[in-house]
């Protein structure tokens, strides 16, 4: 069957690009996935993998994407400031995201980007930029896209200051995109129904279980969660990712190999790691 999804992991991290040698296996950059479907090129997140990732898509000539962030923390968004994309008059870039506390994802990205934290705003980029807000619970068609057939659906994540979750389906296959949402008994059942039957689930492995339980309301979750949730939701893989910056390679690695023994259909990010749908 011919791939519908090709997902390219540019970025690993949760908090802080980790540029020390002891990291550089699993990756040093922060959240960025890209997630490509015939022509279209979706990006998750704009953590520092996003400038690595924007260099590459100007080799390739591909210079329409769209950019789905889950929220406006530093490290989802620190790869936006020099995104090349930006900077390439030719270039067309949708960026989609929530309100939050009674923002527009609009008035938020305009504060973010622009002074006093970088010197060119929003409106000042050569690409054209387009913002979509989006809703929590709703479902939407990628801008312009002319035969509609990526679509996406989101579910707030329980993060603070709130998050967005993805799913991303085209012609039979789904992506779920599940970064920095802190799983609970009121979410289970939720996250469950959103991941139900997806082909591949990107999951928040920031801590293991045992870190996990000294970080309660730090909005994230394990990868032994990861595990669970994969399996009630019937997820045919599921790929962890967002580590904390106090996981070094080594550690990743043992921790790997203990998720593997426990369900092989898992396994963790590495950045250049590409996978087919
Ligand atoms: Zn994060
Ligand atoms: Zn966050």
């Amino acid at each position: 069957m011919d791939t519908v999804w090709r997902i390219e992991v540019c970025g690993v991290r949760g908090s802080a690009p980790a540029a020390h040698r002891d990291f550089l296996e699993y990756g040093g950059n922060t959240s960025c996935i890209l997630a490509e479907c015939g022509q279209e090129a979706v990006i998750l997140d704009g953590g520092s993998g996003l400038l690595g990732l924007g260099h590459r898509l100007l080799e390739t000539g591909k210079r329409r994407v769209h950019l789905l962030l889950t929220h406006l923390h530093l490290d989802h968004v620190c790869g936006l400031f020099g995104f090349p994309l930006f900077y390439d008059s030719r270039a067309e870039v949708h960026v989609y995201g929530r309100t939050v506390e009674g923002k527009s994802f609009e008035e938020s990205l305009k504060a973010l980007l622009g002074s006093p934290y970088w010197p060119v705003g929003l409106k000042d980029f050569p690409a054209f930029v387009e913002v979509h807000e989006l809703l929590p619970g709703e479902a939407f068609f990628l801008a312009g896209e002319k035969q509609g057939q990526v679509r996406g659906c989101t579910l707030p994540g329980n993060h603070p200051g709130g998050s967005l979750l993805y799913r991303l389906e085209a012609l039979g296959k789904s992506v779920v995109y599940g970064l920095d949402c802190e799983m609970n008994g009121e979410m289970q059942r939720d996250l469950v129904n959103f991941s139900r039957g997806a082909d591949l689930l990107i999951w928040d492995a920031n801590f293991t279980k045992a870190d996990l339980e000294s970080h309660p309301g730090w909005g994230h979750s394990s990868w032994e969660q990861g595990i669970c949730l994969g399996r009630e939701a019937q997820v045919k893989g599921t790929l962890m990712t967002h580590y904390s910056g106090a996981y070094p390679d080594q550690f990743l690695r043992e921790q790997e190999e203990m998720a593997k023994r426990e369900e092989g259909t898992c396994c963790f990010a590495r950045e250049g790691m590409v996978i087919e749908l």
